[in-house]
């Protein structure tokens, strides 16, 4: 049902044409057909058609599997060319609806392995270089991947020659055309197997436990995946590893909280230390660290210690500690502490310095 003309007379040579006689051929006709030179009518569709023929004629692999079915072949019922797809183990997706199944010609890559790991707060700031055991696929060690007993070799599947796939030629309203399917006798994979092996009941992969060193580098924020390319599950039959996803998660820690770049804490100060000022003890990502709190400070207010917060993973220094300041108001008072706050209730004005509320709320919105 295909209307194109065979690839061996787009190029016009015989079909035992050598690799050279193509390659001479197509260059004559890309001169002849160029379509910024040409002046024959239809020159650009000439063009493409000669780039098709050529794409596969001068590859062995697409050359021979156009010998055995043509532009019939496997992409026919679907009016794909056969420059639409890489192999003809493509073509299996558009004809079992993309699912993964084994592809003749070709090899599956192996799965995507994906495991977990917990880090220490403070080594999600500084960076640690640690390990991560898991399982994943490798080839079997017994029969070395092929799936085959020790001693003996899997062999070319005799129903479909190694092609992992029959043709039928079917008539429909369209006119005929020929429909591909799995060999039934391999599975699709063009070879059998006698002898299977034991280890891995012929599969030709084996579940083994690895472990692999990782660097996480300073300042990971939590719920980062960092991936080790080829260090997934192996494919069966040689099919290329997937990769190895770590997702990180990184344990709380108990008075430092994470928000970007920035470290955030909470300090609690009495009245008396937030109108006179205070120094306090607190703690950062470098250790314990003495921090001044200014006279007349406000409650909600922050205090930014510069270049104390974590690493900028991309980019160069440090984000910030920004250090909240809660004042308590003492709930248990002696008899002297109750006569002094009522003399100071007496001399202060009454609900507090308007300026002094309006940058308590501007302060409450910057940290929200
Ligand atoms: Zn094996
Ligand atoms: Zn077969």
């Amino acid at each position: 049902m295909s209307a194109k003309p065979d690839y061996y007379d787009v190029l016009g040579v015989e079909r035992t044409a050598s690799k050279d006689d193509i390659r001479k051929a197509y260059r004559g006709l890309a001169r002849r057909y160029h379509p910024d030179v040409s002046r024959e009518p239809d020159a650009e569709a000439k063009f493409r058609q000669i780039n098709e023929a050529y794409e596969v004629l001068r590859d062995p692999d697409k050359r021979g599997q156009y010998d055995r079915f043509g532009h019939a072949g496997p992409g026919a019922p679907f009016g794909a060319g056969f420059d639409d797809f890489g192999g003809i183990g493509d073509v299996f997706d558009a004809f079992f609806g993309g699912g993964r199944r084994a592809r003749p010609g070709g090899v599956q890559p192996g799965a995507d392995v994906r495991v977990r790991a917990e880090l220490d707060f403070l080594d999600s700031i500084f960076g640690v270089e640690t390990s991560v055991v898991y399982k994943r696929l490798e080839p079997c060690g017994t029969c070395g991947g092929n799936g085959a007993a020790p001693g003996t070799r899997p062999t070319t599947c005799p129903a479909c020659r190694g092609a992992g796939q029959v043709q039928r030629a079917q008539r429909s309203i369209f006119g005929q055309f020929v429909n591909v399917t799995l060999c039934d006798t391999c599975g699709g994979r063009g070879q059998t197997i006698q002898d299977k092996c034991a280890a891995c009941t012929s599969i030709g992969l084996e579940r083994v436990d690895v472990e692999r060193r990782i660097k996480i580098p300073a300042g990971i924020p939590a719920d980062t995946e960092l991936r080790l390319t080829g260090e997934g599950d192996h494919g069966p039959r040689g099919g290329a590893p997937g990769d190895l996803y770590i997702g990180v998660d990184v344990t709380p820690h108990p008075v430092l909280e994470r928000k970007g770049d920035d470290i955030a804490s909470t300090v609690v100060v009495n009245v008396a230390e937030a109108a006179l000022g205070a120094e306090v003890e607190i703690e950062t990502v470098d250790g314990p660290s003495t921090v001044k709190i200014a006279a007349g400070t406000q409650a909600g207010a922050a205090v930014r210690l510069r270049g104390k917060g974590a690493p900028r993973l991309r980019g160069s220094g440090r984000g910030d500690h920004l250090l909240h300041v809660h004042v308590a108001t003492p709930s248990k008072l002696s008899r002297a502490q109750r006569r002094l706050l009522e003399e100071l209730r007496e001399t202060l004005p009454a609900g507090g310095d308007r300026d002094g509320r309006s940058f308590v709320d501007k302060v409450r919105a910057a940290f929200r």
